[in-house]
């Protein structure tokens, strides 16, 4: 019986990880994460890689250490020059340092004695504790649960580009799996962080022959949410809101989702002056072979479509979570989002992170910062 199984080995399942071992004294055999996944972090490294970001938008003290101070303290002990590798304004890290204190931190929590790959599909009761089923049909036993699946099972395909797929056009979304092949122009589809970096990353590789395709105007917000989400400011009036329709329109507005910060929108409108980028502010309304017909009336012909449109916004992991709900008559809101209490638990001895935690943990709950607060919260009750 182990004392924590974590599902989920991303930013969130990681973040758990570190804390239960730093924070609350568990030991490497005393918990196990699964993840599809062979290694920690699979799908972050991918999708940054994918759309070739160099450093993040949030800053210096989100990393996954429960010390604030530890990634900075890292950069200096590894002789790193703050201006070279913290990034104005509010000290954002390179993307290759902040991978490099991750690494660090599954080496002092040996994650890797911990880790165990499989899907999940099946999560039962029995006398006080859990058991959590594998696709393969393993079973393991846990006092506790954490269930930390983000949302990257779900890519958001828009309806055109489904049907455009079915009839053989050259689409691939930024964050499959599979390395999109595109031999000469592409349209990237998305107008923000990913798909500004996306057009970055292809307008030099192949200068001239990127359109960057976004469905309104480049919208300027230096976060993906206001700073105040992440404290009292915010968060007293928040959590008092005992409506959970109400919390998720409060979480919507708060969201700022298609933006992008200051100085990559500088950096597109250079690239655009240069003429390596072009930008058209248009919406695909159907595909025909290669060509896009847009909402304005025009077209644009390409050799290849990169879709930078995120993931869909439901409930990640109802193909199974669903008989879990049903069972246990676990609580939902009309959203079809979980209802854990402040603390994070669902049920007892079953806790929820990231997306799947949002109407407690507010606009932040998916990103790093979200990560540590729902951590903070769920060892605080040990
Ligand atoms: C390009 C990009 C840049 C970003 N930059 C920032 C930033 O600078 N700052 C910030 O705070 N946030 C940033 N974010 C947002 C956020 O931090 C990430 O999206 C975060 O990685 C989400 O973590 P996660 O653990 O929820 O999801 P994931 O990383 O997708 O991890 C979930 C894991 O669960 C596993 N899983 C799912 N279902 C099952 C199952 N049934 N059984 C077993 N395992 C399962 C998956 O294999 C996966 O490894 C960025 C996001 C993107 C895409």
């Amino acid at each position: 019986m182990k004392k924590w199984l974590i599902i989920g080995g991303g930013i969130q399942g990681c973040t758990m990880a570190s804390y239960l071992r730093k924070r609350l004294g568990i030991n490497e055999t005393e918990m196990t994460i699964v993840d599809l996944k062979d290694k920690p972090l699979m799908n972050w490294r991918l999708f940054t890689k994918r759309v070739g970001m160099s450093y993040l938008r949030s800053p210096s003290i989100h990393h996954l250490d429960p010390s604030p101070f530890a990634l900075e303290k890292f950069a200096k002990q590894n002789g790193c020059k703050d201006h070279l590798h913290f990034h104005a304004p509010y000290d954002r890290p390179d993307l290759q340092l902040f991978n490099q204190h991750c690494d660090e931190i599954f080496e002092q929590i040996d994650i890797e004695k911990s880790w165990v790959q499989g899907r999940v599909v099946a999560l039962t009761k029995s006398n006080h504790h859990w058991i959590v089923t594998l696709a393969d049909g393993t079973d393991f036993h846990a006092e506790n649960v954490v269930i930390a699946i983000g949302l990257s099972e779900q890519l958001n395909w828009p309806e055109w580009a489904k049907e455009g797929k079915k009839s053989g056009a050259n689409i691939a979304h930024v964050f499959d799996d599979k390395e999109p092949t595109i031999t000469d122009s592409v349209v990237i589809v998305g107008g923000g962080i990913s798909a500004a970096h996306a057009a970055l990353q292809w307008s030099k590789l192949r200068p001239n022959k990127v359109t960057l395709l976004p469905r309104h105007p480049l919208t300027v917000h230096q976060f993906d949410s206001d700073p105040g989400w992440l404290g009292p400011k915010y968060m007293n009036k928040f959590s008092k809101i005992g409506c959970y329709e109400e919390r998720r329109k409060v979480i919507k507005t708060a969201r700022h989702p298609g933006s992008l910060p200051s100085e990559l929108k500088t950096e597109i409108e250079r690239h655009r002056k240069l003429g390596t980028l072009q930008v058209k502010i248009d919406e695909v309304i159907e595909i025909q072979r290669d060509t896009l017909l847009l909402k304005s009336g025009g077209d644009l012909t390409t050799s290849g479509i990169l879709l930078a449109t995120g993931f869909e916004q439901k409930p990640p992991g109802m193909d199974w979570l669903q008989t879990l709900i049903q069972t246990y008559c676990l609580p939902c809101a009309s959203c079809g989002y979980p209802i854990p209490k402040p603390s994070l638990e669902w049920e007892e001895g079953l806790y929820l992170l990231g997306a799947l935690a949002e109407l407690q943990l507010g606009p932040v709950a998916r990103n790093i910062s979200g990560a540590r607060r729902g951590a903070e919260r769920i060892i605080s009750s040990f």
